[in-house]
């Protein structure tokens, strides 16, 4: 790795940043991008960052994402560099992706597409807190990006939409949250995946009219209830 994207990740891992704990990140890399030319001003919502990097280039419009949040992990010495390796909560997952995003926009390099850059909080935790959902909801512009990478560690490999299955389920689990029904929003993984499975047939065997949303329909949610007991069954 090239001597100023090391320096790069070694700052972004120096900056602690577990998940539920991204404003100090947020800031300092919102200084950090803000020094760079840019074609609009750094966009903050909570603890997430929009930053438009080039427009006007005539290209699609191409958001590079990555999470300002790490998982919570014990650590026996500081961020640090030993040999060929970086030693950090988060080196890999994602610092190293933002790192990548940061370089990006530091080198100057103005390729024929419109980029922006999205840095959000919350990922490594539950779907409803997560912030991006709120981000693309409070940002028009971004919804009407071409593609979006997310600079996710996947050992140089691309995966295209790997999370879009799942999507529909984020989707009813805040419906159902909103509308005051707390019996979808606790499932998650694998168990939230098969809750919706079991709540899809439960759905369809009370004949939702087709186009309502699931979780407006707060009462069909019901059926979820007896799977959480059997996985808490020993
Ligand atoms: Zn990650």
């Amino acid at each position: 790795m090239d001597a100023g994207l090391t320096e790069t990740l070694l700052w972004l891992c120096k900056i602690p940043s577990p998940i539920g704990e991204e404003a100090e990140i947020c800031t300092a890399v919102a200084e950090r991008v803000g020094k760079v030319k840019l074609a609009g001003a750094v966009r903050r919502y909570g603890n997430s960052i929009v930053v438009p990097l080039t427009r006007g280039t005539g290209g699609p419009h191409v958001a590079l994402v990555g999470h300002l949040d790490v998982v919570r992990t014990d650590h026996d010495a500081p961020p640090r560099i030993e040999g060929d390796k970086l030693f950090g909560p988060g080196a890999s997952d994602m610092k190293s992706g933002l790192a990548l995003m940061l370089d990006v926009a530091e080198r100057g390099a103005r390729p024929n597409v419109d980029i922006t850059l999205v840095f959000y909080a919350r990922e490594e935790g539950p779907f409803v807190e997560n912030e991006l959902g709120p981000v693309l909801d409070q940002d028009p512009e971004l919804r009407g990006a071409s593609i979006a990478v997310c600079l996710e560690p996947s050992d140089n490999r691309l995966q295209l939409g790997c999370a879009g299955g799942m999507r529909r389920f984020v989707g009813d689990e805040r419906a159902a949250r909103d509308h005051g029904d707390p019996s979808l929003h606790r499932f998650r993984g694998t168990a939230g995946f098969r809750a919706l499975l079991h709540y899809g047939g439960a759905c369809r065997r009370r004949r939702l009219p087709r186009g309502e949303s699931p979780g407006v329909a707060s009462q069909a949610a019901q059926p979820t209830a007896p799977f959480e007991e059997r996985q808490a069954a020993p």
